[in-house]
């Protein structure tokens, strides 16, 4: 245990650790480095490099939620995110190409969007929620359904490459973004950018489905890998390659 600012609720507490995503979304046992960006910066050779953060077994997470916020995710988001997470594996076992449409049975987009956003929330500093009280309001409320146009969400399959987790950091040519890449899934956050972000599927509209399971929508998703820690790079290893 440790204190500090607790992502949602915004309070002084004991922090909790927070498993992001999920543990019931394949992140029970997770081993993974923890690299410092400028430590990878510096290596010659990208795709080989070693690194020598120590590794993390356990899952990944942060210690950035008190108790009772962790609880009200589990209670309220996380079995649908973690079914969500289970079509996410079978589609990348079946992807037939880089882009594939597929038919979704028996979901709440409603509740996995807020479980999203919770996620990136919990994944950043708590200046981040401090900054941006709509998406705040949009977790611990289950039942809001507001969230403004500058919030838009995407996401896209990875089955390949590194975990990704960008917090809220540097701008890129998309303006500012914050992405998330765990198989079966990756999410791009991104605030007050009005020309979207193409070969990307937008999610955002997930916050107008009514708060139910049993929705069945088609949807359209890239699979790309994640090979450096790079936000919004999509390049396979051949592509990296040539570029080096
Ligand atoms: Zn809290």
């Amino acid at each position: 245990m440790q204190n500090g600012i607790c992502r949602l609720c915004q309070k002084d507490k004991e922090l909790s650790f927070e498993h992001i995503p999920p543990k019931s979304a394949f992140n029970k046992t997770t081993r993974y480095f923890s690299v410092p960006f400028k430590e990878f910066a510096k290596a010659k050779n990208w795709l080989n490099y070693k690194p020598k953060g120590k590794i993390n077994q356990g899952g990944l997470g942060y210690h950035s939620l008190c108790e009772k916020c962790n609880g009200f995710l589990n209670d309220n988001y996380v079995r649908p995110y973690a079914d969500w997470a289970k079509f996410g594996m079978s589609a990348i076992k079946n992807a037939k190409s880089d882009y594939n449409v597929w038919e979704v049975t028996e979901k709440n987009p409603f509740r996995i969007l807020k479980q999203i956003i919770a996620m990136f929330i919990a994944m950043n500093e708590p200046w981040f929620g401090k900054q941006n009280p709509e998406l705040l309001e949009f977790v611990n409320n289950p039942e809001l359904k507001i969230l403004s146009e500058r919030y838009k969400i995407y996401v896209y399959l990875k089955s390949r490459g590194q975990i990704r987790t960008t917090k809220w950091s540097g701008t890129n040519f998309y303006g500012q973004v914050c992405e998330l890449a765990f198989e079966p899934f990756g999410y791009i956050l991104n605030i007050d950018n009005y020309n979207g972000i193409d070969h990307l599927t937008e999610i955002s509209g997930w916050k107008n489905y009514t708060d139910e399971r049993n929705h069945t929508f088609d949807i359209g998703l890239y699979d790309y890998p994640t090979y450096l820690p790079i936000p919004t790079d999509y390049r396979t290893k051949e592509e990296i390659n040539i570029n080096h």
